[in-house]
């Protein structure tokens, strides 16, 4: 008979350098990553968290399920291309689509600050509503708290989803391969610029929309197809940059990626330099990475070339075969460097 294992009483987080929490520790970057793998994860240690991926999957009754959970607190709520209430639909959906999973059902729990105005309460919730329908899921179950003036800030949306995987493969960070080609579907950085340019109160010649979009579909396309996809990631806080280092450490493998094929927009370009962000290191909310076997790019990329939301998708890289596992950039001027997990601390409550 085993006992399950005791609860260890002592923190394995080094909390001598931060004893108390940063914001940087929410921004998806360095921090964020040692708080959930030294402090998070082995408080929970179980099977199901160590997938280390977006939604974990479990049988029951016979049928693999996939199950999410995401907390929405983005300022300000409502923003060019999106609003918090459309984003907690579409980042659980979109864990949910990460893992190949049908997406079903969603939760919502509601912290709202006592004085929000009721019809952004009603704007948000009609928004939910309206992704929700567009994305195929239904919301069908929740939770409202209303906190003191001054000790929230607006509204905080929780979503939680499950969802169902009906085809036999395992798409996830341990199924990455070297020799694997590195997909993403769109252009980078629109959405963590769409909230900056709005915090900043920069205008530009056309406003930057948030990407934000369910992604359900596209993955859909691919598994009907029979294409081969060994793992999917959305991209969000921490961009590119530190999906592609979670997905290095976490397969093993190193993955080398080209500068000149990053698809960024001449605008977002501007504004990353404007406001001093690598437009690697922001967030998307409608974009992915996929891995797929070198026979399968092909068939993939026109795929995903056919749907609106994954129109403009590239081939960025590929997963090498030894070495340390980090991401390898080869910049425009051909030379090769680490690209490194920000800090997190320079885009906070971007989602
Ligand atoms: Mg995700």
């Amino acid at each position: 008979m085993s006992d399950p294992a005791p609860f260890e009483p002592a923190c394995p987080f080094p909390i001598e350098n931060y004893p108390q929490v940063l914001l940087a520790h929410g921004g998806g970057g360095r921090l964020m990553h040692q708080l959930i793998q030294r402090m998070i994860v082995p408080a929970f240690k179980n099977p199901w968290l160590e997938q280390q991926h977006d939604a974990s999957i479990f049988e029951l009754g016979g049928q693999r399920l996939a199950f999410t959970t995401d907390s929405y607190v983005v300022r300000p709520m409502f923003f060019p291309g999106g609003d918090l209430g459309s984003l907690a639909v579409h980042g659980t959906v979109n864990d949910l689509a990460m893992a190949g999973a049908r997406p079903l059902y969603l939760s919502a729990g509601l912290i709202i600050e006592e004085g929000v105005a009721m019809e952004s309460l009603w704007r948000i919730l009609a928004s939910m509503q309206r992704a929700a329908t567009a994305a195929g899921v239904q919301i069908i179950t929740g939770d409202t708290k209303v906190v003191d003036r001054g000790k929230g800030d607006g509204i905080f949306i929780n979503t939680a989803g499950i969802g169902v995987v009906e085809q036999t493969v395992s798409i996830a960070p341990a199924s990455i391969k070297p020799g694997d080609a590195v997909l993403v579907s769109g252009d980078l950085g629109r959405h963590g610029m769409a909230i900056m340019a709005v915090r900043e109160g920069l205008e530009f010649e056309s406003s930057i929309e948030s990407d934000s979009a369910p992604l359900a579909g596209p993955v859909r396309a691919l598994l009907d197809a029979g294409v081969e996809v060994h793992c999917l990631r959305d991209i969000t806080r921490g961009g590119l940059t530190s999906v592609l280092n979670e997905l290095a450490e976490a397969s093993g493998f190193p993955i080398h990626v080209e500068e000149a094929r990053m698809p960024v927009r001449e605008d977002v370009r501007v504004a990353c330099e404007i406001l001093g962000f690598d437009p690697l290191q922001v967030a998307c909310e409608g974009r992915m990475v996929g891995f797929v076997p070198e026979p399968e790019v092909e068939r993939a990329l026109k795929i995903w070339s056919g749907i609106e939301v994954t129109a403009g998708a590239v081939r960025i890289g590929e997963v090498g075969q030894g070495g340390a596992p980090r991401v390898i950039l080869k910049s425009t001027i051909g030379a090769q460097r680490i690209l490194d997990m920000g800090s997190g601390e320079q885009l906070p409550r971007i989602c």
